[in-house]
């Protein structure tokens, strides 16, 4: 008998009920117990989905974050919030949100640093850790969940962060080395699966997809080290690794002394025989099967095809599931409307993952006979969608093939652009420009929803939406910004925007997947070969441009970024999609080049973020989103200046790559780190203009002239000033106007300061 499990449920609830819970009780609207009693509800109708498994995952709910849960599970919080007053609730919020300093003398808690969950739009609080870091164990949440489920009937199977992928998550806050904290941890972890052996746990998941990444001797030593000392423990531990495959870290996965591995064998199919071969006779493996990280309906044929061999070898030994969490997927296709319904049959959402588990089980362990209705049907949704005209545009193929080497390249190199450039845009030294978008007022907000209801027509929406933009121009024009941008209004979204108005795209109406804390995304799914019917910004641009004499600047989202933000095709590679929406975006820079505008930022903000997890992956990833970026980008005139933004300001493992972009101008994000990190342009002899960001838009906070002035003054070491732009950090969209004037007021002041000084 083969055992179906899963690894985790998404927590958000299918109506996004945690994020509710979660900003009442922040906003003080609602109280602890309400939001605990939302909590449990959600649990309770998450097991119930779940009933069908064997083994049900626990503790993979969360009020915020599942890393910051173990820090507390783990005695770790940091300094500054345990000494603070208050219930656990509000010291676990603290270290999630901080705190602003308040009128009865309490002064400002920073929150915990975020950072992404390995290679996924997931972010996670980074426990904080030290030399001197001592760990006791809290397993009150684990314990009264079990109590719970334990009420419900539910065949729970706690999920917990292993020891090794916690510290390796973690950040020594003192630089010193994370791993001689191990001795100390390795007690704690013991004392918990004691507790939990108490409580009645059979099984416990042990996450540690530290596994599928590169590690050093000394991480590898931990992983025996960890696993030998909790070898001793009553409880059987199923250790967890996914996002990727295990490579030269396979053997020690597979000889870890515990009672089972788990393995992605979505992305790692390659290995499972290796794993097979090498895997203790004794042990339990635990197949992923279905993708975790995306929105397919699983082939259910052909998985059997390679899944029925593994199972007459291990027998009783074989476990099956999702590749990961179910986390990263929305949770329920059901309560979709308005989907397209051609489109529909090819999706599943987590719900529907856990129905086509529950069939591979049935099919495995009874015949596929047992499910032949199921697998046919399956088997027409597969074959539609191979087949279907909606996926496959022989044009569209046809012009990814025919792309030609110097379609990414420029007519001349930089040097001898910028000279043309400079001839006719005539712009100062330092010149000021913001980033694209300006406030998206809830009055913004309302007019859209409203069109989108019908209680708009569109005519009356399209007049709005020109207002708006001849405000913003009035507003830079009088700020005295060089150049101008149009201000986004019409946009809800940088890739929704633009994927609603490309063949190939589709968009769910409630396909929220969390981000981090209460913030959740809803990706848009590309679904099919990509072209773009008719020019998308060209009006609006030309409307904005045709109130100003000064140049205006045209607003793109780029190829690699719309890729990244989206659930994408898992028939070809991403390489191929992305070179076929850089064609489609290539044609909207050339449309706009051809209707006059001198100048267009296509925006790569998330290009740095679809690195792969394994460093040896990272070359091929930046050839081929770099060259997409190219593609779509350097078609134009000399004459016509590029620019491209990206909001981080870490260039230093990508710097080559992003020279190799060759854009006439970058916008970063650089405020927060005082221009330290220019020093690689520096380094590198970063050819472009730059525009480090001089105002963080994250912070409400207006900064002065004086802080803009010297952080310019600071870049300059590194860029000299010819090459240098004054910016905002990113765009302004979700601030108010009465920052934005003060602050960009600051900004422009600053410029001339420098020139004057220059
Ligand atoms: N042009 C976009 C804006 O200003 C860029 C947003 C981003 O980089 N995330 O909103
Ligand atoms: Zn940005």
């Amino acid at each position: 008998m083969a055992l179906i499990h899963n690894l985790g449920f998404p927590r958000i609830g299918a109506g996004r009920e945690l994020k509710f819970a979660q900003e009442a009780f922040w906003k003080g609207r609602s109280s602890a117990a309400e939001l605990l009693a939302r909590a449990q509800e959600i649990r309770a109708a998450n097991w119930q989905a779940q009933q069908a498994l064997d083994w049900v995952p626990l503790g993979d709910f969360s009020l915020y974050d599942q890393v910051l849960d173990m820090s507390f599970t783990l005695g770790n919080l940091p300094a500054r919030v345990e000494q603070l007053e208050g219930s656990e609730l509000d010291q676990y919020f603290r270290v999630a949100r901080g705190r602003s300093a308040n009128d009865s003398g309490c002064s400002a808690i920073h929150a915990g640093e975020m950072t992404k969950w390995f290679d996924t739009n997931y972010h996670y609080i980074v426990p904080e850790l030290s030399a001197d870091t001592s760990f006791t164990l809290n397993a009150e949440r684990l314990l009264s969940q079990l109590a719970e489920a334990q009420e419900m009937a539910v065949k729970a199977k706690p999920v917990i962060i292993g020891p090794v992928t916690y510290l390796w998550l973690s950040k020594a806050k003192d630089g010193s080395n994370r791993l001689d904290l191990l001795p100390k941890l390795l007690p704690v972890y013991l004392e918990l699966l004691d507790a939990l052996a108490q409580a009645g746990v059979e099984w416990l998941q042990i996450d540690e997809p530290a596994l599928v990444t590169e590690l050093d001797r000394d991480w590898k030593r931990a992983f025996e080290t960890a696993y030998r000392r909790l070898a001793s423990s009553r409880v059987k531990l199923m250790v967890a690794t996914y996002f990727g495959t295990l490579e030269d870290n396979l053997l020690l996965a597979c000889n870890l002394p515990c009672d089972g591995l788990h393995v992605d064998a979505v992305r790692g199919r390659q290995e499972l025989n290796v794993v097979l071969d090498w895997l203790p006779v004794d042990k339990v493996l635990s197949v992923g099967a279905i993708d975790g990280r995306n929105i397919w309906k699983t082939d259910l044929n052909s998985t059997l095809e390679w899944l029925e061999p593994i199972a007459k070898k291990l027998a009783e030994r074989l476990w099956i599931a999702p590749s990961c969490s179910l986390l990263h997927v929305p949770v329920d296709l059901a309560i979709e409307q308005n989907l397209d319904e051609e489109i529909r049959p090819w999706l599943a959402f987590a719900k529907q993952k856990l129905s086509e588990l529950a069939i591979l089980g049935k099919a495995i362990n009874e015949g596929r006979a047992a499910v032949a209705d199921e697998l046919a049907a399956n088997q027409a949704d597969i074959t539609s969608r191979k087949h279907s005209e909606r996926v496959h545009n022989t044009q569209v193929k046809a012009a990814v093939t025919n792309i030609s080497a110097n379609m990414g390249q420029r007519q001349s190199p930089y040097a001898q652009r910028i000279i043309k450039q400079d001839a006719h845009l005539k712009l100062p030294l330092y010149p000021t420009t913001t980033i694209g978008s300006f406030p998206q007022t809830a009055e913004i907000r309302q007019f859209r929803l409203r069109r989108n209801k019908g209680e708009l027509s569109e005519q009356k929406y399209q007049e709005y939406i020109r207002d708006e933009i001849a405000f913003c121009i009035k507003q830079q024009e009088a700020l005295g910004l060089d150049v101008l941008v149009h201000g986004e209004a019409e946009r809800n979204d940088m890739v929704e925007y633009f994927g609603e108005q490309l063949e190939g795209y589709v968009f769910s109406q409630f396909g929220w997947v969390q981000s981090y804390g209460s913030r959740c995304v809803k990706p848009p799914i590309l679904f099919g070969d990509i072209s773009r019917p008719k020019a998308i910004t060209v009006e609006w641009t030309n409307y904005a441009q045709s109130l100003t004499n000064k140049p205006l600047k045209g607003m793109l989202t780029g190829p690699v970024t719309m890729l990244n933000w989206s659930f994408v095709r898992d028939d070809q590679p991403r390489s191929e999609s992305c070179l076929q929406l850089a064609l489609a975006i290539r044609q909207e820079v050339l449309d706009l080049e051809a209707s006059g505008i001198q100048i267009i930022q296509i925006d790569e903000a998330a290009l740095r973020e679809g690195l792969p997890l394994r460093q040896s992956e990272w070359q091929s990833y930046l050839d081929w989103a770099v060259e997409s970026f190219r593609i779509c980008a350097n078609a134009v005139c000399d004459e016509t200046q590029i620019h491209s933004h990206m909001c981080y300001s870490e260039f230093n493992d990508i710097i080559k790559a992003i020279a190799h972009m060759d854009a006439d101008v970058i916008t970063i994000e650089t405020s927060r780190s005082d221009m330290e990190l220019l020093k690689v342009f520096d380094e590198y002899e970063y050819p472009n203009d730059i525009g480090p960001g001089v105002y963080d838009i994250h912070s409400p906070n207006i900064p002065s002239a004086e802080q803009a002035v010297a952080l310019i003054n600071q870049a300059a070491q590194a860029i000299p000033a010819e090459r240098l732009w004054v910016n905002p950090d990113c765009g302004l969209k979700t601030r108010q106007w009465e920052e934005v004037i003060p602050a960009l007021q600051n900004m422009v002041s600053a410029a001339k300061t420098l020139r004057e000084n220059a």
